[in-house]
C-alpha cells in the first residue's frame, strides 16, 4: 500500500503538489488522473525518493523510500520509457540493473518473457519503437518482483494494440495482489484501465472513488421531446430546473430527475413524445471537475507541456 500524507511540493513560485492526501490500495488498479501540469509526475518522483517534499510524507508499506532495504524489491516504476542508453541491448540493460541490485540473472529472462520482448532482447534499445520501450520499462520495473508498481503516463503514444496489452497487464498485476498506480491525463483511458480513480488539479485532490462513483457525482440531463415546448419550459423553470433548447422539437433539462420532468409535463397538460435521461460521459465529468485547474494551468508561466 502507498500512503500520500499531506504532501506538498513547492518549486520557487510554483506549488506543484498542494497538501495531497490519499491512499493507494493493493489488489486494484488505481488511476492517477489530472490535466498536464497538475502534479502527477512530481508526486511519483517523490514516492520514488527522486525529489524531496516541501511538507508531508510518502510511505510505501509503512516505510519511506530512503528506509527501504532493497528498493527494487519493494517498488518498481516506469517514469520515462526513453531514458535508457540507446546503444545497449534490452537484455544488457536489464542485466546491468539486475547486477547492481543483486537480482539473479535468470530473472531478466523471466521479465523479458512477461512483457513480450524476449524476441528483441538482443537488439539495441535505440532502435525500439515507443511501444517496445514501454515494455522494456515495465520489464525493468518488474525485475525485483515488487508489490508496489508506479507507471507515469504509460499509454502515451502507444497504438491501440499496445494500449490493450498494457491494460490487461496492469489488471493481471493487480490480481496478483500488487498495488498498481497509473497516471494519465485522459479520463477515457483511465475509465477502461483503472478500478479506482484519484483526480487532481493544480496539485490538489479534487475527488476519488470508483469510475461509477465519479460519473454519479455529476448529475446528468434529461432530453425531452414534447408537444408544447414553450408551456413545458415555463413549467420547468418555475420548478428551478435549467432548460436548454437543443433543437426545434427538443429541450435538455438539468436539475431534475426524469420522473419529475414527466410529472411536471403531465400537470401542465403537455404530451411527452420522448423522455431520455442522459448520463454524463466520463470525459464531461473530468472536464467539469478540473475546469478551474485547467484555466489556471493554461495561464501559468513556465508550464512544462507533456505530449
Ligand atoms: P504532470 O505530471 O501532472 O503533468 P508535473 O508534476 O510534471 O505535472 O508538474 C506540476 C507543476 O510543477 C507544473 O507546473 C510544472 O511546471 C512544475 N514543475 C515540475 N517539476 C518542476 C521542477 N523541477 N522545477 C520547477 N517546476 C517544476
Ligand atoms: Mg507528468
Amino acid at each position: 500500500m502507498l500512503k500520500i500524507d499531506h504532501l506538498t511540493k513547492r518549486y520557487d513560485e510554483t506549488i506543484a503538489v498542494n497538501d495531497l492526501d490519499f491512499e493507494v490500495k493493493p489488489g486494484v488498479v488505481t488511476g492517477f488522473l489530472g490535466p498536464n501540469g497538475s502534479g502527477k509526475s512530481t508526486t511519483m518522483r517523490i514516492i520514488l525518493g527522486l525529489d524531496h517534499p516541501t511538507k508531508g510524507d510518502v510511505t510505501i508499506d509503512g516505510k519511506k523510500y530512503e528506509n527501504l532495504k532493497s528498493p527494487l524489491h519493494e517498488v518498481g516504476a516506469l517514469l520515462d520509457a526513453k531514458a535508457v542508453h540507446p546503444g545497449r541491448t534490452a537484455r544488457n540493460h536489464l542485466r546491468a540493473l539486475a547486477a547492481s541490485n543483486r537480482i539473479k540473472p535468470s530473472r531478466v529472462d523471466e521479465v523479458l518473457e512477461f512483457t513480450g520482448i524476449a524476441s528483441v532482447a538482443n537488439k539495441k534499445v535505440g532502435g525500439f519503437s515507443l511501444g517496445m520501450s514501454q515494455r522494456l520499462g515495465i520489464a525493468a520495473a518488474l525485475l525485483g518482483d515488487p508489490q508496489v508498481l508506479l507507471f507515469d503516463e504509460p499509454v502515451n503514444g502507444l497504438d491501440p494494440e499496445g494500449i490493450r496489452w498494457i491494460r490487461e497487464f496492469f489488471r493481471s498485476l493487480a490480481k496478483e495482489g500488487r498495488t498498481v498506480f497509473v497516471s494519465s491525463h485522459l479520463m477515457s483511458e483511465m475509465a477502461l484501465t483503472a478500478d479506482q480513480i484519484i483526480v487532481i488539479g493544480r496539485g490538489k485532490l479534487i475527488t476519488q472513488g470508483s469510475v461509477d462513483d465519479l460519473t454519479a457525482t455529476v448529475q446528468g440531463t434529461v432530453l425531452v421531446r414534447a408537444s408544447n415546448l414553450t408551456t413545458l419550459t415555463k413549467a420547468l423553470l418555475a420548478k428551478k430546473a435549467t432548460v436548454q433548447s437543443t433543437s426545434d422539437t427538443t429541450i435538455s433539462v438539468s436539475g431534475l430527475a426524469s420522473d419529475d420532468v414527466g410529472q411536471i409535463a403531465f400537470n401542465a397538460g403537455v404530451v411527452i413524445h420522448e423522455l431520455t435521461p442522459q448520463r454524463a460521459s466520463l470525459e464531461e465529468v473530468f472536464m467539469e471537475l478540473t475546469a478551474d485547474s485547467l484555466e489556471y494551468g493554461a495561464s501559468m508561466p513556465g508550464d512544462v507541456s507533456h505530449e
